[in-house]
């Protein structure tokens, strides 16, 4: 691991000024950056612990019925809170199916956001690859690439994105709280919060650089069925091949309203409001799912060894809606 320096922030403001200057990441957690200093995939000059912000570990209710997640809040903690396991079911599954239980007692609510994709060649310096080193090439195009993108890639970069927590927050249209370096606070919803790779892979986030996340702010539950289902390659300690956030309220073998937000299909949590609109008012029915699934999956494409996702994405999406809709 290279040398570096390090500094406690007291604040969000104080945070936010230090990681805007060059060479400085934040840590949190450090479940995922540490792993990646330690191969230099990440090198900093300088770390902002930013553990010590005051206030940010808490869950609070909201005057509007819904969830204020502080940033520092432990993956553990969000996953075992009442509030969340009663009125976001599928957010408290979510995190559980995510990493192990030694990470989610460290990883944090906003590091879990931040977290880096699982490519091989991202974590692999003697390969190429344009997340790490912009220009230098995508070693998963053309190489080994079964956990990768089918929807929403790039000629640039296949990548997915890996959180499993992120898929039920789109599902929930959660907002991200953040702090500005040169002063002044924002709200991303999610949906905007997450980049697809485009031509600069670089990029996970549409955060500026040094902006600080301070919390998560989930709106009052939508009516319906709360449901996550994560296919991976062992039970335990894996990241999603796909997976599916769903809320479906249905009465009477028809579906009111839906929605469905993908995990390991793209370089964002995937949500397409044609799947969810194809659900509404239909039967729950075979037909219905499948139109729903021709939405989610427009324009998918295989990249050789990732093919499988496309029909697995089909039975689990098909799954998921039969056991929400008791099909
Ligand atoms: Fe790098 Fe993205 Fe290609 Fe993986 S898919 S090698 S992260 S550019």
């Amino acid at each position: 691991m290279k040398a570096f320096t390090y500094e406690r922030a007291g604040s969000p403001e104080e945070a936010a000024s230090i990681a805007a200057r060059p060479g400085t990441k934040v840590i949190a957690g450090g479940t995922n950056l540490l792993d990646l200093m330690k191969i230099q995939v990440e090198a900093p000059e300088h770390l902002v612990d930013v553990n010590r912000m005051p206030g940010l570990d808490r869950i609070e209710d909201t005057e509007e019925g819904g969830l204020r997640i502080g940033t520092l809040v432990r993956n553990s903690d969000l996953a075992s809170d009442t509030r969340v396991r009663v009125r976001y079911p599928v957010l408290s599954r979510a995190l559980l199916a995510g990493a192990n239980g030694q990470l989610r007692n460290k990883a944090t609510t906003g590091g879990n956001l931040l977290q880096r994709t699982r490519c091989y060649y991202f974590y692999d310096p003697s390969k190429p690859c344009n997340k790490r080193q912009p220009g230098s090439g995508c070693s998963a195009i053309g190489g080994f690439n079964r956990i990768h993108a089918v929807v929403g890639a790039s000629e640039q970069c296949i990548a997915v994105h890996p959180s499993d927590m992120a898929v039920a927050m789109r599902v929930l249209d959660a907002q991200v709280e953040t702090v500005r370096p040169q002063g002044g606070r924002r709200v991303i919803p999610i949906a905007d919060f997450h980049r697809l790779p485009g031509n600069t892979p670089q990029q996970d986030a549409t955060l500026e650089a040094g902006e600080i996340i301070t919390a998560v702010t989930l709106p009052p539950p939508p009516p319906g069925v709360q449901l996550y289902r994560k296919v991976r390659d062992r039970a335990s300690f894996a990241f999603a091949l796909v997976s599916v956030a769903a809320i479906v309220d249905a009465h009477g073998g028809s579906i009111r309203g839906a929605r469905l937000a993908f995990g390991g299909l793209a370089h964002k949590p995937w949500r397409v409001t044609a799947a969810e609109d194809a659900l509404a008012g239909k039967p729950a029915q075979q037909r219905a799912f499948d139109d729903a699934a021709d939405a989610v999956l427009q324009g998918a494409r295989g990249q050789g060894h990732n093919e499988f996702k496309i029909p697995l994405t089909r039975r689990v999406l098909a799954g998921v809606l039969a056991e929400a809709t008791h099909a």
